[in-house]
């Protein structure tokens, strides 16, 4: 069964922009791939009605074969504990250790302190931040924000990991090593949906391809195809 459904939905903003029209897709557990497209294609507004920042205007969105019509505005709290989101911006809490940023979405679900340790360090270990776990975020370099950013976002081991260009602000190198360690997600069972606009990157991986157009999927391109380019 897919872990996310799209069947047919259609977003309007409150003004009449219609940012998607009538857009299906399924994302199958453990699955890796991408959502590309032209700057107000739509791409966030679809990642936004994922993890509940906004509603659909028609159509229905279905997570783990619930219905997230279902789940009541002021209740979006348990849905989001099985999808993490990586924002461009990775709005980490700037007078906070990276450590408690990371442990922040624990905290918050009441987990007890030494399951939270135990989770933190052995995310930090895989991303290569061991020794940062003191640090501030503005210590940091502009990759080691990112990847707080992205620890924060699975450390409570989420069905699905959203991400929003997260390699906008990062130069080639560092980019190829955040998609790398993303890549490396579904074999914990993640499954991993990356808006981006950087086509070269895009293709680069090898996955499947999601593209919208003024808010309408135009195409879905599997990994085969993209093999034969
Ligand atoms: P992308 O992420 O691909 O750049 P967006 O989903 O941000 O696209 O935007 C899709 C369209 O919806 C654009 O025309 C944008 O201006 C519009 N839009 C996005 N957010 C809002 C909003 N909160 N209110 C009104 N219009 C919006
Ligand atoms: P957040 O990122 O916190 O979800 P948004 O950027 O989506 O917030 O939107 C903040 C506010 O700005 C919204 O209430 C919306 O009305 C307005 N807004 C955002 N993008 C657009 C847009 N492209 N066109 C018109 N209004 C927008």
């Amino acid at each position: 069964m897919p872990v996310l459904r799209f069947d047919n939905v259609s977003k309007v903003y409150a003004g009449g922009r219609q940012a998607l029209r009538e857009v299906s897709f399924d994302i199958q557990p453990g699955e890796m791939l991408f959502l590309t497209g032209h700057s107000g294609a739509g791409k966030s507004t679809l990642l936004k009605l994922i993890h509940l920042a906004e509603r659909p205007s028609r159509g229905t969105v279905l997570f783990n074969e619930r219905n997230l019509a279902k789940v009541r505005r002021g209740r979006e709290a348990l849905h989001r504990r099985e999808v993490g989101v990586v924002f461009q911006d990775h709005r980490l809490l700037l007078d906070r250790s990276v450590y408690e940023n990371i442990a922040l979405p624990l905290v918050l679900r009441g987990m007890k302190r030494g399951e939270i340790g135990k989770r933190v360090r052995s995310i930090l270990e895989r991303l290569g931040l061991g020794d940062r776990d003191r640090a501030l975020p503005t210590q940091l370099s502009a990759g080691e924000q990112q990847r707080v950013g992205i620890a924060r976002a699975v450390v409570g081991e989420p069905r699905l990991l959203l991400a929003d260009e997260p390699t906008g602000n990062l130069d080639p190198t560092l980019s190829a090593e955040i998609m790398a360690l993303f890549a490396s997600l579904p074999e914990r069972g993640t499954s991993v949906l990356v808006a981006s606009h950087d086509l070269g990157l895009v293709k680069r991986m090898k996955r499947r391809v999601l593209v919208l157009d003024h808010g309408q999927l135009v195409d879905d391109i599997s990994p085969e195809d993209l093999a034969d380019e």
